[in-house]
């Protein structure tokens, strides 16, 4: 597909077919797109000078309230994408430990830096190896090998199988980095107290808690998960939602950790001749504003909308009787059809996601004005600008998809 424009919630192809769109470019337009304020913000700034590669007061006002949002940001840095904040989370991670190693979870995705390209895609389940010991399998081509000695990988969602690897390994790790809720395998939230537990169980080992939260973050809360679900990271990513659209990425933690940034010996370095890009910082300020207002009244609105749709979608398939559970809550959810109850971990997906009858019944819906990609392994989003009457619009379109498909 070709798109040319957006406006709100809905998109249109170079052909001027109209669609609702649910992927809302991988989440990252949280306001819909061209929203009218942020229309407005980045027209005055660009007249002024799109970048300076120096100091604006548009930085520290987006820095202040991203601050004021996030309860562990006690200082935050801003790169250009997810990718890059991952990337120096973990280089802060490694100089603040002293340690090389750090542990990434099956089917999380941090972006696409060199060393968390492993088993970030489906797999036939024989050839994924034992939980405690799951076999490594690169994501690309062109990583050297001994990459990926320094990576210690675990099962999500599994806690005994986590204690068991990290009472083995738990001592050489800097980090232990998570999608707070696994977005890269559609959307699959954490059991009940597993991310507190895995908070604990970084601290007793010395390791730090890397929360990745470039899906997650300013979408379930103003603090996105970390505050929705109440656990503080040491260093947490951001990205996505952060920027409404424009290229952001974000790495948020104490003073203790991040000041290893500042120049002088044993510094870490973090570079790049775009970071707190004037236009983007703009709009981060503006965006975090619009989130913020009425008493965070956006929130409620991505819950309920969100809600309403997981709430149809689930009796469709019910009165349809097409097996298939809607997995997620609120801003974030994913469909899987699947005789199984629930989809828990990559390792379920991987076996019992038909992801070739997700595509099918994607492709139907596009038909039927829908815009949504037919990977299985993403989510479909809700923003700010998604009405009830889109959810009724997606509804009576699933719901057409769905004779279709049974
Ligand atoms: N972390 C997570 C959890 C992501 O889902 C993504 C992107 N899908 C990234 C990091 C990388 O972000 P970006 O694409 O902006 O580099």
């Amino acid at each position: 597909m070709v798109l040319e424009r957006g406006r709100g919630s809905h998109v249109w192809d170079a052909d001027e077919n109209e669609y609702i769109d649910f992927m809302m470019s991988f989440g990252a337009l949280i306001q819909g797109h061209a929203h009218p304020k942020l229309v407005e913000v980045v027209s005055q700034a660009i007249a002024e000078g799109s970048h300076f590669a120096a100091a604006t007061s548009a930085e520290v006002e987006a820095a202040e309230h991203f601050r004021h949002m996030v309860p562990s940001a006690e200082v935050v840095r801003f790169a250009n994408t997810g990718s890059e904040a991952t990337m120096l989370a973990l280089r802060l991670a490694r100089a603040h430990t002293g340690r090389t190693k750090f542990l990434k979870f099956e089917g999380h995705y941090h972006g696409w830096y060199d060393p968390y390209l492993l088993n970030g895609h489906s797999h036939p389940p024989e050839q994924l190896g034992p939980p405690e010991n799951p076999r490594k399998i690169p994501d690309s081509e062109g990583i050297p090998p001994a990459t990926f000695r320094d990576v210690v990988l675990a099962p999500w969602n599994d806690m005994a199988t986590l204690e068991r690897i990290m009472r083995e390994h738990g001592r050489e790790l800097a980090a232990l980095i998570t999608e707070p809720i696994m977005a890269n395998m559609g959307c699959i939230p954490p059991r009940e107290g597993y991310l507190q537990r895995v908070r604990e169980l970084t601290r007793e080992h010395g390791v730090l808690l890397i929360l990745d939260e470039v899906v997650t973050g300013f979408r379930y809360a103003p603090g996105g998960c970390q505050q929705y679900y109440g656990i503080l990271p040491d260093i947490s990513t951001f990205g996505k939602a952060l920027g409404a659209g424009f290229p952001i990425g974000a790495v948020a933690g104490p003073r203790s950790i991040l000041d290893r940034m500042r120049w002088g010996d044993n510094m870490v370095l973090h570079y790049g001749t775009f970071n707190g890009h004037r236009l983007t910082m703009k709009v981060v300020a503006a965006n975090l504003d619009l989130l913020s207002q009425d008493g965070n009244a956006a929130y409620r609105k991505l819950h309920a909308i969100g809600d309403s749709a997981i709430a149809g979608l689930r009796d469709i398939f019910r009165r349809r009787k097409i097996k298939a559970v809607v997995q997620g809550f609120g801003p974030m959810f994913q469909i899987y059809f699947t005789e199984r109850d629930a989809i828990h971990d990559y390792r379920d997906y991987c076996k019992y996601a038909d992801t070739a009858r997700y595509s099918r019944f994607v492709h139907s819906l596009l038909e039927r004005g829908i815009y949504m990609t037919p990977s299985n392994g993403l989510h479909w989003i809700i923003s700010t600008a998604h009405t009830e009457a889109d959810v009724a619009a997606l509804l009576q379109a699933a719901d057409q998809s769905c004779a279709e498909l049974a």
